[in-house]
């Protein structure tokens, strides 16, 4: 629209301009004809004067006055005249034919003599005039004439005069430029250019020309001949320079374009702003509604005056018109107590008691459900400080509230947990040693402070129980044993903190000695049993040494008796070989005693072959009591083995009389089988086999059990004894079956390198 008005104002103030242009054009041509009559009229009336004037010279004078040259009189007339009239500069007499009778100069400047006396007059355009005059017998002018030298042109007045039969002419010559200058003094050059035209040709103008447009209009001058036209220029002047009325429409119009560019302009900025405006205003409305709190905004009196849309939803209420206008108590307050309380605080608002307020409470949704929620009102101010009411921000706390709620029942289950537990358990500050938690076993055990944490750190003694296995400690202190675990943490309040974790075990620890000493008695026992059964045996045994020393003796008494002094070298052989049988008898005493004598190992490296030596001397008495085969080989890359040589023996011996034990079996001969090799790891493997009755898979895993015994007879220690022996050696002690029958127990025992490794 405003465009448009601005077009039509536009339009409007060049239609005015052409208007005032055509009226001012009409009003200079107006002008312009007026100021070239005027000027015509007082050109002619000149120019007919000067005639008037020159006809006047010969008044009163006499025939021979001019022709007989007294003519001082005339000349003083000529003269007076010409210096009266500036353009008139020469007045000269001629007879009819032409010949110069007297000539007149004009006194001014510019006055000057061009024929003197008794030279013919013979100008065409003057003997035209003369002719003319003559003819008419009256005032008569020559067409305009240049003289040569002389830019500006001429005219010359004939006067014809009669004496009788004498005729003569009174001629002037009239500066044309003069004339003209004389009769437009006074007008205004900067507007009007005036000149005279012959023959539509400019001969003469009384101003400069000027290169600005003109208008121009010619009238023709009537007492000169024919074709001489007084033209008249008017410099056409700008409707800018001249026009008042122009200036004043122009101002306006420019006034009221400004005013509507203006107006445009702010238009433009308006749209711009409210645009903007508008956008703000969107993007406000859809931050408060995708809030995830609910906003409301109640006005000085409680009045609800906004409400997001997360706030109705949060309430479950279509639209916040269902809200908006409600007083305290809104509609969502829960009734009774509650509503009584939150009463108390919205009148405490709005009588300025409370600055602002934080609760929480159970509000009643449009359905009738309920949630947790938690209402944040802080006072709403507009930009200068101004209050306008009061914001409220509603959270659902429901969540939280539940989670709030499980975090407590797990903290109750793990504190259950933790003080339910046997072992104490305590945290104290690494650096000043605070206690910072006890579980009740602890506050039993050692009270609640943080003597008994410190008592067990200080008996760790720099030992690490850090590594997740509890460590045994014995706290002198309390005459006490603990299985006790510590553990650098981060406390809730980010601070390294010790924890310690601490089981009684003196108990265990006591009942563990006390199971080992009997373990030690029954290792004892074992070995005296074993001997017992080999009693028999063994009497056997020496039976053969002591029955050989018998004999020799008896042969060293008869060699002695018989031969009274015997050689020397039968003495020395009998002998000999009671020396030998001797130390046989004493070597199967010594050893039966060394092997019931419980020592602690003594690891060293021991010959193989002797070691299996000495386990078969035995386990032979053993086999031949049951008439069972004994057999064994030793593989040669086998020389020595790193072990407690009795110990060794002693398992070995075990697993030889539990083979031969096994395999002794109606219809066949028992055998047993020791074979000893080096496995890929250089583990030296003793292997014993029978051809036994087999073991059955479910008692495989028992055998090794303490009493665990299929023999009415037997103790059930003796594998559970190697056991341990073999786990003192590092080694293993596993049974397979034998391939067609019976059984193989194989131990491996690893290098010197391995075991001290
Ligand atoms: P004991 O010989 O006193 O019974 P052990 O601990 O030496 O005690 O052996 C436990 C049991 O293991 C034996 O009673 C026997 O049943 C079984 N056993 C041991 N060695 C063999 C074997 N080579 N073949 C079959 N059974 C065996």
């Amino acid at each position: 629209m405003t465009w448009i008005m601005l077009i039509f104002v536009i339009i409007a103030i060049v239609f005015v301009g052409r208007l005032i242009r055509s009226e001012d054009q009409k009003s200079q041509l107006a002008q312009l004809h007026q100021h070239t009559e005027l000027r015509a009229d007082a050109f002619n009336m000149r120019i007919s004067s000067d005639a008037e004037r020159v006809s006047q010279l010969m008044s009163g004078l006499h025939r021979n006055d001019v022709l007989d040259s007294d003519i001082s009189e005339l000349r003083t007339r000529a003269r007076s005249l010409m210096a009266s009239r500036s353009e008139i500069l020469e007045i000269f007499f001629l007879k009819y034919d032409g010949t110069v009778l007297g000539s007149f100069a004009s006194p001014t400047p510019l006055g000057d003599l061009s024929v003197d006396k008794g030279q013919k007059y013979d100008r065409l355009e003057t003997t035209l005039a003369i002719q003319r005059s003559h003819r008419n017998d009256s005032v008569s002018f020559s067409e305009p004439y240049a003289l040569p030298l002389e830019g500006s042109p001429f005219v010359d007045l004939v006067i014809p005069y009669r004496w009788n039969h004498d005729e003569i002419i009174v001629a002037a010559r009239i500066s044309l430029w003069m004339l003209l200058r004389e009769t437009t003094k006074g007008l205004d050059s900067n507007q009007f250019r005036i000149s005279l035209l012959h023959n539509d040709l400019p001969i003469v103008s009384a101003t400069t020309d000027s290169k600005r447009k003109t208008i121009t209009y010619q009238v023709p001058l009537h007492p000169l001949p024919q074709g001489v036209n007084l033209q008249v220029s008017s410099y056409a002047h700008g409707l800018i320079t001249q026009n008042v009325l122009f200036w004043v429409i122009s101002a306006l119009g420019i006034f009221l374009v400004l005013t509507l560019v203006g107006l445009i302009r702010f238009n433009i900025r308006q749209n711009h702003i409210e645009t903007a405006l508008r956008a703000e205003t969107a993007l406000r409305k859809a931050m408060a509604d995708s809030q995830l709190s609910g906003l409301r905004v109640t006005d000085m009196n409680g009045r609800i005056v906004y409400a997001n849309q997360t706030f109705c939803r949060m309430l479950k209420y279509d639209s916040s018109a269902d809200l908006i206008g409600q007083m305290p108590p809104y509609s969502y307050w829960p009734t009774g107590d509650v509503s009584y309380r939150l009463k108390e605080l919205s009148d405490a608002l709005i009588q300025g008691r409370l600055a602002s307020t934080t609760y929480e409470f159970s509000p009643v949704c449009a359905d009738g459900s309920r949630f947790y929620a938690l209402l944040h009102v802080t006072p709403l101010r507009d930009t200068e400080g101004k209050q306008l009411g009061w914001l409220g921000s509603l959270t659902d706390i429901s969540e939280i509230q539940q989670a709030q709620e499980k975090l407590t029942a797990a903290h109750e289950r793990f504190t259950r947990v933790l003080e339910s537990m046997q072992s104490a358990i305590s945290v104290v500050d690494q650096h000043t040693n605070t206690l910072l938690f006890s579980n009740t076993s602890y506050d039993t055990h050692f009270g609640e402070n943080n003597e008994g944490h410190l008592m067990i750190n200080r008996a760790l003694n720099g030992q690490d129980a850090s590594q997740g296995m509890f460590v045994d400690v014995y706290v002198e202190e309390a005459d006490q044993w603990y299985a006790v675990q510590e553990k650098i943490i981060t406390w809730t309040d980010r601070s390294a903190v010790r924890l310690q974790i601490a089981l009684d075990i003196t108990e265990r620890r006591r009942n563990e000695m006390l199971l080992a000493e009997q373990q030690a008695r029954s290792e004892q026992n074992s070995r005296l049993v074993t001997m017992g059964e080999m009693a028999s045996s063994l009497a056997h045994e020496l039976n053969q040494p002591l029955a050989a020393i018998s004999n020799y003796s008896f042969i060293v008494k008869s060699l002695m008796k018989k031969v009274g002094v015997p050689t020397e070298h039968e003495m020395f052989h009998s002998v000999e070989r009671i020396d030998a049988q001797a130390e046989r008898a004493a070597g199967i005493i010594r050893r039966i005693r060394s092997f019931t004598k419980r020592s602690d190992p003594n690891m060293e490296l021991n010959s193989v072959d002797h070691l299996v030596d000495e386990v078969l001397e035995l386990a032979r008495l053993q086999a031949r009591r049951h008439n069972a085969k004994l057999e064994h080989f030793i593989a040669p890359d086998v020389k020595e083995v790193w072990c407690d040589a009795i110990m060794i023996e002693q398992v070995l011996l075990n697993l030889i009389k539990n083979g031969i034990e096994a395999s002794v079996l109606p219809g066949q001969t028992s055998s047993v089988t020791m074979t000893i090799y080096r496995d890929a790891q250089q583990n030296v493997v003793f292997e014993v086999a029978d051809n036994g009755s087999g073991i059955a898979d479910e008692d495989k895993e028992r055998l090794f059990d303490p009493f665990f015994t299929t023999k009415s007879s037997g103790m059930g220690m003796g594998l559970n004894i190697c056991r341990t022996i073999v786990e003192l050696h590092h080694g293993r002690l596993t049974i397979s079956d034998n391939i067609k029958k019976g059984t193989i127990f194989t131990l491996t025992l690893p290098t010197k390198e391995f075991v001290q490794r």
